[in-house]
């Protein structure tokens, strides 16, 4: 009886070795040197299961070149947001696609907390001016800080990640929290209050972190009109992705004072180009999309190569990725 034919997984971006030595224990795998959409519409035609990363556009044409061709049976997300994976079109095609949802939850939240306490207590620009020989000024009068136990935590999007930064500074730093989320929060492992309206949490808190997945409804959520309903002076956070957020009218907020700072991991477009309005905007600590990037997070998200090994050999998938979100 002839072998059975090892599937065909296509790789785009990098995976660990381990990762890579696990798929290649399963099939033959091919690494894309692109993940653009017609790169990927290609490939997809000669591949069982395809594996990709945060920039792959795993667009609808994609997946209608997949469908076309009937092979493919698995895409794969090393990572946490299905924002570049049509994820309604895979579930229409038949193709399952899989993800890593708390593959960094602690990761993205450690990294907000530094972010709060970046823009808050000034360390970027501390750290700068010493060098530059500044330092009797730095100590000089009475500071504007205020301590984060007496301010306020607005977190929109409540889910792993929302909770995880409110665990650490409601817990931590004694903040105290209020949220919004679209969806009923149950009982939550601190005290936090939530609102009716994203608006009622602008309105009211001294940081507000966004921690929403990019849909149809979280892009340009925060705009000119929105940023008009946060307090005076107030700081925001932003590590969920960039689109969620329009940078023009955040870098207009931040010239005139109306919001004291902002802590940004993620950027539209990715990397943001050098006249992107968050580059000079004052009072900003901006770190290059690396919320997720701990040995733990990384290795994690690497792990969704078991989830697609086994979609291959016949196993229900263990995270699959919710068709509804988009
Ligand atoms: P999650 O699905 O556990 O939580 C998201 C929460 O947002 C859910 O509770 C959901 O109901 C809520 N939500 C959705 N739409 C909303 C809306 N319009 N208004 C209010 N709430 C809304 O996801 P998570 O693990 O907490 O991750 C959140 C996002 O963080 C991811 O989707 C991803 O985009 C981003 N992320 C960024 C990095 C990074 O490196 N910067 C890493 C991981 C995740």
């Amino acid at each position: 009886m002839a072998d059975k034919p090892r599937p065909r997984i296509i790789v785009a971006g990098q995976l660990s070795e381990s990762a890579t030595e696990r798929l290649r224990n399963a099939g033959e795998v091919v690494f894309l040197k692109k993940g653009d959409e017609r790169t990927l519409s290609g490939a997809v035609m000669e591949a069982d299961a395809l594996v990709v990363r945060t920039y792959a556009e795993v667009t609808h044409k994609v997946i209608s070149a997949a469908k076309e061709a009937g092979r493919l049976r698995v895409i794969g997300r090393a990572g946490v947001g299905v924002d570049n994976i049509d994820v309604r079109a895979a579930h229409g095609a038949g193709i399952t696609v899989v993800h890593t949802p708390a593959a960094c939850t602690s990761a993205v939240a450690d990294l907000t907390v530094g972010l709060i306490l970046a823009v808050q207590r000034k360390i970027v620009v501390g750290d700068r001016k010493l060098r530059e020989g500044e330092f009797k000024s730095l100590r000089a009068g009475v500071p504007d800080v205020r301590e984060l136990q007496h301010q306020t935590l607005g977190v929109i999007g409540m889910g792993r990640i929302g909770r995880a930064v409110g665990t650490r500074l409601h817990n931590g730093f004694d903040m105290r929290v209020i949220y919004y989320d679209i969806r009923e929060i149950g009982l939550l492992p601190f005290a936090a209050e939530p609102r009716r309206s994203a608006n009622e949490v602008y309105a009211e808190a001294d940081v507000v972190t966004l921690h929403v997945p990019l849909t149809s409804l979280t892009r340009g959520m925060i705009n000119e009109a929105a940023l008009e309903q946060f307090k005076q002076g107030a700081v925001l956070i932003n590590t969920s992705r960039g689109p969620v957020v329009e940078a023009q009218a955040l870098a207009k907020a931040l010239e005139a004072g109306r919001l004291s700072g902002a802590g940004i991991d993620v950027f539209d477009p990715e990397p943001p180009p050098s006249d992107h309005p968050l580059l000079s905007a004052p009072n900003g600590v901006l770190t290059p999309h690396i919320a997720s990037r701990s040995y733990e997070g990384i290795t994690a998200m690497n792990d969704v190569v078991d989830d697609v090994i086994g979609v291959l050999t016949g196993k229900e998938p263990m995270y699959p990725a919710d068709p509804n979100l988009g």
